[in-house]
């Protein structure tokens, strides 16, 4: 491991100053930085623990939304009573991540911002684009099985790994962030990239941005809505695939829709196609399973990856056959 400087900041401006010093990494809560530094993925020369920041607390925002400090660790944003009642998916997809004793540690901005599980990336003696651009990617013709099958390059076919980031894209969360230029809000949808030519970089954020909470608009039917994510054994695994999903129904129609997939792409996937496709019509399992083909006609899979389609349509179906159901008792 290289050697770094440690050091601790007490308010936000602090952690802005002390990031601007050669390669800087803020420490959260650790449990994705820590094995980085270890495995020399990441080598930075100094590390900001921003840990004891006051970014925590979820509270509810003057239109009825919530906003979640960037520090609010795992565990605590799953148990709050306002995202289970009002986002049951949010906690839904949290629970599904990890184990108790790591979820007690994760932040909630580190969830958004941790990096993809593709095994080449994690071994640093495979050619890997996106931890050491121009090297090549090993995975393109590699082990498969996990490769994206939506929106990838011929630089990297990785995956994003977070269940949290899929109800997030599905509500159209807003993350806030400050640094040397002052405070912005990123949506969603904008701040996870592609991988294009670059792949090194997950994120629009820029160097030594700080994130300081994630705002969740309102959307009273998000009572109705629920995470499933399939993987190899039945907890501490990464997805294979997994689904977000919100929809409001009444008398047979869908009046809205909200899906997003996990396991498919380089950012969290938000399926606008099947959305557009479901708005207004019957809310039937054909309907839904004509509406995750639409989705899915661009995707583009290899021998070891192409179970992803199968078990995608499978699982939406099944998620929105479940909530009408429920919205019918
Ligand atoms: C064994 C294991 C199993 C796991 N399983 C799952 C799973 O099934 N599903 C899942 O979704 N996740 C899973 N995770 C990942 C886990 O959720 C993440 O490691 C965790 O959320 C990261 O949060 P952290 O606070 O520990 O981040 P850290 O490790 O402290 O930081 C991660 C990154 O975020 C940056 N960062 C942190 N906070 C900020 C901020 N406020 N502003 C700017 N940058 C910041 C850090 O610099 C670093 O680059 C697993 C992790 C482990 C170790
Ligand atoms: S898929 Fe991406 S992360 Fe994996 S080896 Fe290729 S470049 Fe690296």
């Amino acid at each position: 491991m290289k050697e770094f400087e440690y050091v601790r900041a007490a308010t936000v401006s602090d952690a802005l100053s002390m990031s601007g010093v050669g390669d800087t990494a803020y420490l959260a809560g650790g449990t994705n930085l820590v094995d980085h530094l270890r495995l020399g993925i990441k080598r930075p020369d100094r590390i900001v623990d921003i840990s004891r920041l006051d970014l925590g607390g979820v509270e509810e925002t003057a239109d009825g939304g919530l906003r979640i400090g960037a520090n609010v660790p795992n565990a605590d944003l799953a148990a709050d009573p306002l995202v289970r009642q009002r986002y049951p998916f949010v906690s839904e997809a949290l629970l599904a991540g990890a184990s108790g004793q790591i979820r007690a540690m994760a932040s909630t901005a580190g969830n958004l911002l941790q990096r993809t599980r593709c095994v080449y990336f994690q071994d640093t003696t495979t050619p890997c684009n996106k931890r050491e651009p121009g090297a090549g990617c090993s995975a393109i013709d590699g082990f498969g099985k996990y490769n994206a099958i939506i929106g990838q390059s011929d630089q990297c076919v990785a995956v994003h790994p977070s269940d949290l980031c899929l109800p997030l894209a599905a509500l159209d969360a807003v993350v806030h962030v400050t640094g040397s230029d002052g405070d912005r809000k990123i949506p969603f949808a904008d701040f996870h990239r592609l991988p294009g030519d670059d792949p090194s970089h997950d994120t629009n954020l820029v160097p030594a941005e700080l994130i300081t909470g994630i705002e969740i608009p309102p959307l009273p039917w998000a009572v109705r809505s629920h995470y499933r994510k399939v993987r190899d054994r039945a907890s501490y695994a990464f997805a294979l695939v997994s689904v977000a999903a919100a929809i409001d129904v009444s008398g047979g129609q869908v009046n809205d829709v909200r899906l997003a997939l996990g396991g498919v792409a380089h950012k969290p996937h938000r399926a606008r196609t099947a959305e557009d496709q479901l708005r207004d019509g019957p809310a039937t399992a054909e309907a839904f399973e004509a509406a995750i083909d639409a989705e899915l006609a661009a995707a583009q899979v290899g021998s070891e990856n192409a179970y992803k389609i199968p078990m995608l349509q499978r699982t939406v179906v099944a998620v929105l056959q479940e909530l009408v159901e429920g919205a019918n008792r």
